[in-house]
């Protein structure tokens, strides 16, 4: 951005997404990140203007399809930090199967879900993440729904770092952030968020706990059995007013998706987004021969 005229953001006042992006802008130098190293893509909903506001490279995609359109980008470029971006109705509803996907080969990203249990942009419509019994436009008597277990999700699809964190604790959101950066593979991070306008009763004046800070949680998150055992704890608490935060599962040994297409040697040595250049493979370059037989 031209310093002194950054785009401000217009999420509403208080909305939890200011906390998204103020704890991405301090974790990306922690990972030694520049904004010509950078790629972020967002989904649709109030979550997808992060890239508006965010010095990156930015793809605004169409809803729930922030993950294929990352993976993409980062195969044909694998030096590029990938993080995807959306909110909870985006990633685990309308892309809910990319997301069980793109966790299970293990791509290497960050994907970050604004999780308001809510659809925010839309004005307050029941999520996946709505706890039942929730009232709104298009649940008048209450959802009959039990929630969608993001967590748990997660972890059976194959994710190989999965946490929680919330926009009320920018601390513990930084450093998770950070850490799922540095992650080679899926880092799936559950960002609770607030949305005053359309959810301003949920997780109100209720404790939120730092699994990793408290004596009362003693589990190990690199064992899948405790870790699975923890995030359902987790996701019984969240609708007893209890929210538990923190590292849920982190496994440093299992190949991303593109080590595995190494070593199958199904992986080019030279990534997409360099031979573009290349004269010698000039069928890559397909776009510019379109566009130029029907200039
Ligand atoms: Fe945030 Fe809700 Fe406003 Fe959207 S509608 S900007 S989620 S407070």
């Amino acid at each position: 951005f031209t310093p002194g005229l950054e785009p401000q953001p217009t999420w509403c006042p208080g909305c939890g997404d200011f906390g998204v992006l103020k704890a991405l802008k301090q974790a990306l130098p922690e990972v030694g990140r520049t904004p010509d190293e950078t790629m972020l893509v967002t989904g649709i909903g109030c979550s997808g203007k992060l890239n508006s506001y965010l010095d990156s490279y930015g793809f605004h995609t169409i809803h729930g399809r922030s993950l294929p359109v990352a993976r993409a980008a980062k195969l044909a470029n694998p030096g590029l930090e990938v993080i995807a971006a959306g909110g909870d109705g985006d990633g685990y509803g309308i892309g809910g199967n990319h997301f069980m996907h793109t966790a299970r080969e293990n791509h290497d990203m960050t994907y970050i879900v604004f999780n308001n249990e809510i659809f925010g942009l839309t004005k307050g419509q029941t999520s996946p993440t709505s706890p039942k019994g929730h009232k709104s436009k298009t649940q008048p008597h209450g959802s009959a729904k039990e929630p969608l277990r993001p967590l748990s999700l997660s972890l059976t699809s194959g994710a190989s770092y999965v946490a929680r964190t919330a926009a009320v604790n920018p601390n513990q959101a930084k450093e998770i952030l950070t850490e799922a950066m540095n992650h080679d593979g899926f880092a799936h991070v559950d960002f609770l968020t607030q949305c005053p306008t359309w959810n301003k009763d949920a997780r109100q004046y209720v404790p939120y706990i730092d699994v990793q800070d408290s004596d009362d949680y003693d589990f190990d998150p690199t064992d899948r059995r405790e870790a699975a055992e923890m995030m359902h704890e987790t996701e019984d608490a969240l609708h007893e007013g209890k929210v538990l935060t923190g590292r849920f599962y982190v496994d440093e040994d299992r190949p991303s998706y593109q080590q595995e297409k190494q070593r199958i040697g199904e992986m080019p040595d030279e990534p997409l987004a360099e031979r573009y250049f290349d004269g010698d493979y000039e069928w890559e370059r397909s776009y510019d021969m379109f566009l130029d037989k029907h200039k």
